[in-house]
This record gives structure tokens, sequence and C-alpha cells, in this order.
């Protein structure tokens, strides 16, 4: 069975509800044994470090202020603590989203500056959301890059800068975020109908550059569009993207399994 990796999923609603276990134990059923436990808040980078120190061998964490709390102004020192943890693996989810907040655009940068620069001081891959703010996002980006490059370099060690995650963009970002050396993440996004020429993007991605997420509890796959979505269903994106690239299942779930330990493989810290 091929065994995949889902590098995004929002796991608070299960913990919420008591079904976490039920649903990392249906995960794992479907071959998804891998789990990066996504923050974006106070409470769900406590809760996303809780989960991943107390199952170390399924779930990592990223931690992060999303682009929601630009207004909030929220604690650094508490984050900076939390992701000091070894089971942080990433600063996440954050970035920029201007079609849900075109006025607080000004705010969000610099909210994600911020988690730019701690990403750099600590030696974390970026977890990156982008919706209508291409240009902005890759303007950050590209700068954060150029120093991640600079200090791993000297550290003669190669690991991505990050990862973009569910990715719905066209050929163009791809190929600069390429550039940059980060990996593309589809999400469940990938099976829908029309979809057709996301599923074109995918199939140029160099396999080495591969990831698939679902950002549960939203955007399940085809044929379970509706439902709550779980980790499970990252099987699912990942037929689709073997349909689409023509690379067989298990060799896709390998590549891809493995670049996220490339990614999440740290801690790289100072
Ligand atoms: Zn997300």
């Amino acid at each position: 069975m091929p065994l995949w990796y889902d590098t995004h999923a929002h796991l608070d609603d299960f913990a919420a509800a008591g079904t976490l276990d039920a649903v990392l134990a249906r995960a794992a059923a479907a071959g998804v044994t891998r789990v990066c436990a996504m923050g974006g808040s106070p409470d769900a980078n406590r809760l996303a470090v809780r989960l991943a120190t107390d199952r170390p061998e399924t779930l990592v964490a990223a931690v992060g202020y999303d682009r929601d709390l630009a207004a909030a102004s929220p604690d650094p020192a508490e984050l900076r603590d939390l992701a000091q943890s070894p089971a942080v693996r990433a600063i996440g989810e954050i970035g920029l989203d201007y079609y849900y907040d075109p006025d607080g655009a000004a705010a969000q940068r610099a909210l994600f500056d911020k988690m730019l620069a701690l990403a750099l001081d600590l030696r974390l891959p970026v977890c990156v959301h982008s919706r209508d703010a291409d240009s902005d996002t890759l303007a950050a980006l590209r700068e954060f890059s150029n120093h991640w490059k600079k200090t791993f370099q000297s550290l003669e060690k190669s690991v991505p800068p990050g990862i973009l995650h569910c990715y719905t963009r066209g050929p163009e970002m791809a190929e600069e975020l390429l550039d940059l050396g980060f990996c593309i993440s589809f999400s469940g996004i990938l099976s829908f109908n029309n979809a057709g020429p996301l599923r074109e993007v995918a199939s140029r991605i160099p396999l080495d550059r591969l990831l698939v997420e679902t950002d549960s509890p939203y955007l399940a796959p085809k044929p379970h569009r509706g439902k709550t979505c779980e980790p499970m269903y990252t099987a699912r994106t990942g037929e689709v993207l073997a349909e689409c690239t023509g690379i067989p299942p298990d060799t896709l779930a390998d590549a891809t399994t493995a670049n996220a330990h490339r990614v999440y493989g740290g801690p790289f810290r100072p």
C-alpha cells in the first residue's frame, strides 16, 4: 500500500470533539501514516505542539500567527517559546489573503514579514497560504529564500525553505516558487471537476518538489465533497495526482513522503 504524508491538516475540531484518535486510525488504515498538525493562532499553536509531542511517530507540528491575526498583535514571545519544541518543524500557517481582507493588506504583510523573520532566526521552513496576493507573496518569499539559501549553504545542507500549501494558481507562479526552492502542495481541490488547468500545472512540477495535503477539515476531494475532510483523504488526492502526472501511486507516495521529510525533518535550529 502506498504510504502518504498529509503535509497540512487542522486537527482542532477533531481534538475538541474527542475523535482525533479515530481520525488518525482511519488515516493509518488508508496509508496516511504521517500528518503535520497546523497552528496559526495562539490556541491552535498550543494544541498542535501538544498533539505532536504526544504522538511523535505520527505527528509533527507547525506554529505561527496567520493573516487573520494581523490586527490583533499576538504575543511574539509565546510563539517563539512554543517554536523551540522539538515537535515543531515549521512556521505555519502564515501568509496573505487579499480575497477575504483586501483592506488589511498592509497589516497582513507586516505580520507575514515578522513570521518569515522568526522562521529564518529559528531555521524553520514555512507553510504559506496565498490568495489574491501573488506578487506580494512572491516578493516576501524571494527575500526569505535568499537568506535561507545562504544560511544552509554555510551549513553545507540543503533544506527546502518551505511549502506553498493548497496550490491553486497557474504555471507562472509555480515556476517562480520552484526557482526559490519551494515545494508545492496539492489538496483535494486537485480532484474537482473544474480543476483541469490545475492538474495541468501539477503534471509539470518536478517529482522532488511535489507534496500532498488535505487542509482538513476543509476541501474533501471528489467523491467525498461535502463531507468533513480528514487526513485519510490524502490518499485520494495522491491517486488524483498520480493520474495527472502519470507517475505510479507507489512511486509518487514514496517521493512526496520523502519530500515532506526533507521539509519537516528538522529541527535545524541554531
Ligand atoms: Zn490551512
